[in-house]
């Protein structure tokens, strides 16, 4: 088993291509937005604590984060994980790091979804996403309308709008993510796996490249 880790802004449609890759190649979605949004509806302690942070834009603390994460890796996978949101900040990234050589597990692709800040609020503040937690389809209302208003072309539940995805909790949550990726890239750039996708194109063309870098390595 390996992990893998798609960084990007928010908008950049790293979860898009996360679900596309996860299905093509069978690996393990770990999306720790999802993890907390799960968390929140559940009301868990966890979730009643995340849930204000999250729809400020603000991002929940470290130890949090990597406890939700390290626990479920300790549970163990068949196949490869792709992590989608994690990690978000140098500390994360470094705990990351002593975890997985501690437990030995191996370090796949970190590829950066790379998109100009100027046609992200767009892309986030259209977005509407499929209510059912087992399906997780993502529309946009132009972009990428579902054939009926409000419903999930996949299986048929009512489509929400996320309510961290309004243009203030957007402009939040880049302060934070301008904030976080410097450091990380930093840390991720100088490893051999670390690769850079244009997302500012047709997300066909990104999941092609995608799909391509895992091809060649799998
Ligand atoms: P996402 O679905 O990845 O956009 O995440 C939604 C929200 O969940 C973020 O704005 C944060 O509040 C929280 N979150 C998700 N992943 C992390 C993380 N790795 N570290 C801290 N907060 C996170």
């Amino acid at each position: 088993m390996k992990v893998h880790i798609l960084l990007g802004p928010p908008g950049s449609g790293k979860g898009t291509q996360a679900k596309r890759l996860v299905q093509k190649f069978k690996l393990n979605h770990l999306s720790t937005g999802d993890i907390l949004r799960d968390a929140v509806s559940q009301g868990t302690e966890i979730g009643l604590k995340a849930k204000a942070i999250m729809a400020s834009g603000k991002l929940v603390d470290d130890d949090t984060v990597n406890g939700l994460v390290f626990a479920r890796l300790q549970q163990g996978f068949e196949g490869d994980v792709l992590f989608d949101g994690y990690p978000r900040t140098l500390q994360q990234a470094e705990a990351l790091g002593e975890f997985l050589s501690t437990q030995q597990i191996g370090l796949g692709f970190v590829v950066n979804v790379a998109v100009p800040d100027g046609v992200l609020e767009a892309r986030v503040v259209g977005r509407r996403v499929c209510s059912n937690n087992a399906c997780g389809a993502i529309y946009h209302v132009e972009s990428k309308p579902p054939k009926q208003d409000g419903i999930c072309d996949l299986c048929g539940s009512p489509l929400k709008h996320r309510s961290d995805d309004t243009a203030e909790a957007f402009r939040s949550r880049m302060v934070e993510f301008n904030a976080t990726f410097q450091p990380i890239l930093g840390f991720y750039g100088r490893q051999t796996h670390f690769r850079s996708v244009d997302g500012n194109r047709p997300p066909e063309q990104v999941f092609e490249f995608l799909v391509q870098l895992f091809s060649e390595n799998a």
